[in-house]
């Protein structure tokens, strides 16, 4: 046992005693283990009937043939896939007396595939609610829940009660005794939010919503991770178990928790509905970068189509999974590529295996480029998830949109970030940031702030929004903002904005400065929606005009149009620059998809880090970039997400973009070996002096890295 396996094995063993997997280095390079150097998953997800049609070596060949180092295989826990032994787990009908699982689980193993057994501890059945009538999810009333789908004849199980602490054991065990299992992994549960049970167990806890039962809740989630983990474990020390997560910045699980508890983080993000963004993937992958330092993320790249209306057996259009999958590893996660059924041997529409062996080969052939040390940003914007969670907003939409304007204003200005999670606020984190953006992460503790003040105070920049700061970690709302002193601002009223048919708020242009540098011709910019009423000493830039009516024509003019409140408040306190706007401009950004708000975002974001990034590109479209320093050396990726349905629908086919100029600061002297570009996988010419670096990519198609192999 070499000393990363031997100090891998001690810390995965200490989680269960309570210790936490961050404490951990993250476990990376050729002796690491399996399950943090795996690079592709595959995934066809059987039906119960799928024993009597499908075609195990079809289907094992095929895995194969897209190069995935795993596959997940149904166990499951409502139907067994095998001819499980415990009371409760019904067999599939369609078994016919054969072993599936077993069969299955040879077949990957005779071409090297790792098999991950994949339960559901979500569901069982009606029939044994008067047998087991405890296990069993209930709502108000005492019924028991069924499942969201409304599949006939299935209903939600607890994680409270013993079908997770001792059925689901049970069956795991079973399945570790009979085959050569490499791991275990739970559907359904955790998912993205905690859900609301009024079963007897919960009765005890607290009323479903509150922040006591959220608490209980997270507190089991993890006890029951841990409990797998271990079961997983006792196969084999370098197993493990993990569970199913996702949902973005709109997460409602503490994700910080868990991800201190896992060596694998599963997104169950497999692609856009109506309102996801193209760029839904690599959000997502930020988000759990902030808590995984490292260890292994996946993110289920459904290839069917997701969306409304979905069909599950459909290949959805080649060109969206795709850039799916490219979001995936270019935000430093795992592809796991997942296909529905294997009616007829391997499914009625089989377009889809084309598409995931396309790109599974291409990332193979590459794989070392996307195996990550650290990104290369040092700008963050801090993941609130108390305010997702409980925060309510003043108007329509939920706490995510405040978020996502500051994304795309950062996606459209290129400029690289990362998510920075609201209790990882610590020096050692905070290091490598030089600003950090607050877009109105309203509830914060006395303690955060006091991290938030001390990073100002050692240099730092801030930009904050709205209502940040102004309610306590539990939501009580604070009489003034938990940042006032920092910002030099002062609450001046309550929550005000524009309802109904009515005219936003304007922002008026009061002096020149570089934050309003791009706005030629007016006084007027348009403003936030909503507003916190501020009062703050000073000159200000922009001043605000209050929201007035729309309708009718006649009546469209204001009595007000000139006031003294802040729309934006400025600071410098040595090196940190400081900026609070009093709106709602993420939400407002998002909601209007007006481009001065966006640009306004931009340009204060610009003034606080003093235009200074750390790689620059240059060039048309609308482009996501992750820096990436690598094993072998550093990876910018570039995400082309022009095409003629970027915002709404599938990517059909994708516009393809000219030359990007780039300039690359990077963080030491290195001496680069060998350049390349891996999508075109061409040669790739660098100009370098000292740390700079300086290429052109001439064009990208969907999506683009540009590899550089470096020596110390
Ligand atoms: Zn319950």
């Amino acid at each position: 046992m070499d000393l990363t396996r031997r100090r891998f094995v001690t810390l995965a063993g200490a989680t269960v005693l309570g210790f936490s997997a961050s404490s951990a280095p993250a476990a990376q390079g050729p002796l690491a283990p399996w399950h943090q150097r795996v690079r592709r998953v595959g995934q066809v997800n059987f039906s119960e009937r799928d024993p009597a049609e499908a075609n195990v070596e079809a289907w094992a060949d095929y895995w194969a043939s897209a190069r995935v180092d795993a596959v997940l295989l149904n166990v499951t826990g409502m139907i067994a896939f095998y001819p499980s032994q415990v009371p409760f787990h019904r067999r599939s009908r369609f078994l016919n007396g054969r072993d599936f699982f077993g069969e299955c689980c040879n077949a990957a193993k005779a071409r090297g595939i790792r098999v991950i057994g994949r339960l559901s501890p979500d569901l069982q059945w009606e029939e044994v609610v008067s047998q087991k009538p405890e296990w069993f999810m209930r709502d108000r009333q005492g019924h028991p829940a069924p499942v969201f789908s409304q599949a006939p004849g299935l209903y939600q199980t607890c994680v409270f009660t013993s079908y997770f602490s001792e059925f689901t054991p049970a069956v795991m065990r079973e399945v570790n005794g009979r085959y050569d299992v490499d791991g275990l992994y739970a559907n359904g549960w955790p998912n993205f939010r905690v859900p609301s049970c009024w079963c007897e167990a919960c009765r005890r806890i607290g009323e479903p919503g509150t922040m006591e039962y959220h608490r209980a809740y997270m507190d089991r989630c993890l006890e029951i991770w841990d409990l797998y983990d271990g079961i997983a474990r006792e196969k084999r020390p370098e197993n493990l178990f993990f569970g199913n997560l996702g949902g973005g910045i709109r997460s409602g699980l503490d994700l910080k928790r868990l991800g201190d508890h896992a060596w694998w983080f599963n997104a169950d993000n497999q692609g856009r509905t109506g309102a996801t963004p193209a760029w839904g993937a690599a959000q997502q992958g930020r988000v759990a970068q902030a808590v995984m330092k490292g260890r292994t993320i996946t993110n289920v790249t459904g290839a069917w189509s997701t969306g409304s209306p979905m069909w599950r057996n459909a290949h959805k259009s080649p060109a969206e999974a795709e850039s799916w999958m490219a979001q995936t590893v270019a935000s430093g996660m795992v592809i796991w590529y997942h296909w529905l059924g294997a009616q007829t041997g391997l499914g009625e529409d089989r377009r889809w295996q084309e598409t995931g062996r396309r790109f599974l080969n291409w990332h193979a052939r590459h794989e070392e480029h996307f195996v990550n040390r650290q990104s290369i940003a040092d700008l963050g914007i801090v993941l609130g998830q108390r305010t997702q969670t409980f925060y309510e907003p003043p108007a329509p939409g939920d706490a995510g949109e405040y978020v996502e304007g500051f994304y795309y204003a950062l996606l459209e200005s290129r400029t690289p970030f990362d998510f920075v999670h609201e209790d990882d606020l610590s020096p050692e984190t905070l290091r490598k940031y030089s600003a950090l953006i607050l877009p109105n992460v309203a509830f914060l503790s006395d303690a955060q702030c006091r991290q938030l003040e001390a990073f100002v105070h050692s240099g730092g920049s801030l930009l904050a929004t709205f209502e940040t700061g102004l309610y306590d970690e539990r939501g009580r709302p604070r009489p003034d903002f938990g940042l006032g002193k920092l910002f030099g601002i002062q609450k001046a009223g309550e929550r005000q904005g524009a309802r109904g048919f009515m005219n936003s708020s304007y922002f008026r242009i009061e002096q020149p400065h570089e934050i309003v540098r791009a706005f030629e011709d007016t006084n007027w910019l348009p403003g936030s929606e909503w507003r916190v009423p501020t009062r703050a000493d000073g000159q200000h830039v922009l001043t605000l005009v209050p929201p007035f009516t729309a309708y009718p024509t006649e009546a469209i003019h204001t009595d007000v149009p000139r006031t003294d409140e802040p729309a934006i408040v400025l600071r410098e306190q040595g090196r940190s620059r400081l900026v609070y706007l009093p709106g709602d401009v993420g939400r407002t950004a998002w909601r209007s998809g007006h481009p001065d708000v966006t640009r306004l975002i931009q340009n204060s974001v610009n003034w606080m880090t003093r235009g200074r990034r750390s790689v620059q590109v240059d060039g048309e479209g609308v482009v996501e970039l992750f820096a990436w320093e690598t094993e072998p050396g550093f990876a910018l990726h570039v995400l082309n997400y022009n095409n003629p349905n970027l915002h709404r629908g599938s990517i059909r086919r994708h516009y393809p973009i000219g030359p990007q100029e780039v300039r690359w600061q990077l963080p030491r002297a290195v001496t680069i070996r060998n350049a390349s570009l891996l999508r075109a996988e061409a040669r790739l010419p660098v100009r370098q002096k000292g740390n700079v670096v300086e290429f052109t990519i001439p064009r990208v198609e969907d999506y683009e890295v540009a590899a550089l192999e470096v020596t110390d």
